[in-house]
C-alpha cells in the first residue's frame, strides 16, 4: 500500500493529464523503466490493475511520481483519489534501464511515452551522464501542458505534427537530422 501524496491534472482540462505522487518503501528499490500495477477500486470492476510507468524516482522521501492520461474507467476512478488515501499497488514490476556509465543518453519519446524516460534522464544526470530529449507531440497545447513534466531533462527538441510548436513533423524526423553527419562528411 503507497499513501497518496498529491494526484491532481497538468495543464489544460482537455489534455487529461494528472500527476500522482505517492510515499512507499518502493521507492527505495525502483529503478528508471519500471512500473506500478495499481488497483483503482475496491469494487469487482474494473477488475484488471492499471500499469503506469514511474516517471520519478525519490528515494530519500520515499515518493514515486507517475503521469496518466484519462483513458477510460480505471483512470477516471484513479484521477478521483484524494492525498491522505491508500493506494492498493503491485511494485516496481518490470526490468529498468541499464543507465550507461559513460557518453550521452538519447531519449526519444512520442507524446505519453516520455514518463518511463524521465526517471532514466534523472538518473543518468545524477551519474553525471548528460541526456537529450527528442519528443513528439500531437500540437503546441499538448506540449503547454506536458512542458513542466520533463523540466529536469535540460536539453530536448520537440516536434509537433502540426507545426503548431518546435519542428513540424515526427520525433522520427529529429532523429534523422540529430543522426545526420555535418555537412562535407559521410557517415562510416
Ligand atoms: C507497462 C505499461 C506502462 C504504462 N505507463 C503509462 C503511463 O506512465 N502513463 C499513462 O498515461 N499510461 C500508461 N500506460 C497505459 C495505461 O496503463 C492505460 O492507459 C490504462 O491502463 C487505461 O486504463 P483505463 O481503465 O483508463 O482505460 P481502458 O478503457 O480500460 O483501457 C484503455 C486501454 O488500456 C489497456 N489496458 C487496460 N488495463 C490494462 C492492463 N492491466 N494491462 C495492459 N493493458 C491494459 C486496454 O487494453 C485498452 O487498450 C502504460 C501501459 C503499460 C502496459
Amino acid at each position: 500500500m503507497g499513501l497518496i501524496v498529491e494526484n491532481s491534472r497538468v495543464g489544460a482540462p482537455e489534455q487529461k493529464l494528472y500527476r500522482l505522487v505517492f510515499e512507499s518503501e518502493a521507492a527505495r528499490t525502483a529503478q528508471p523503466g519500471q512500473f506500478v500495477h495499481i488497483r483503482v477500486t475496491a469494487a469487482a470492476a474494473p477488475l484488471l490493475r492499471r500499469p503506469l510507468s514511474i516517471a520519478a524516482i525519490d528515494a530519500a522521501r520515499g515518493r514515486l511520481t507517475v503521469y496518466y492520461r484519462l483513458k477510460g474507467q480505471g483512470t477516471e476512478l484513479l484521477s478521483q483519489k484524494r492525498p491522505g488515501e491508500k493506494l492498493d499497488f503491485l511494485g516496481p514490476l518490470g526490468r529498468g534501464f541499464t543507465v550507461p556509465a559513460a557518453g550521452e543518453l538519447l531519449l526519444i519519446a512520442g507524446g505519453v511515452g516520455v514518463f518511463p524516460l524521465l526517471s532514466l534522464g534523472e538518473e543518468a544526470g545524477r551519474r553525471g551522464i548528460p541526456s537529450v530529449l527528442l519528443w513528439g507531440g500531437e500540437n503546441r497545447a499538448f506540449f503547454a501542458a506536458a512542458a513542466a513534466v520533463a523540466e529536469h531533462i535540460p536539453v530536448r527538441r520537440l516536434a509537433t505534427a502540426d507545426g503548431s510548436f518546435g519542428d513540424r513533423g515526427r520525433v522520427t524526423d529529429l532523429l534523422t537530422s540529430v543522426l545526420a553527419p555535418p555537412a562535407g562528411r559521410t557517415p562510416c
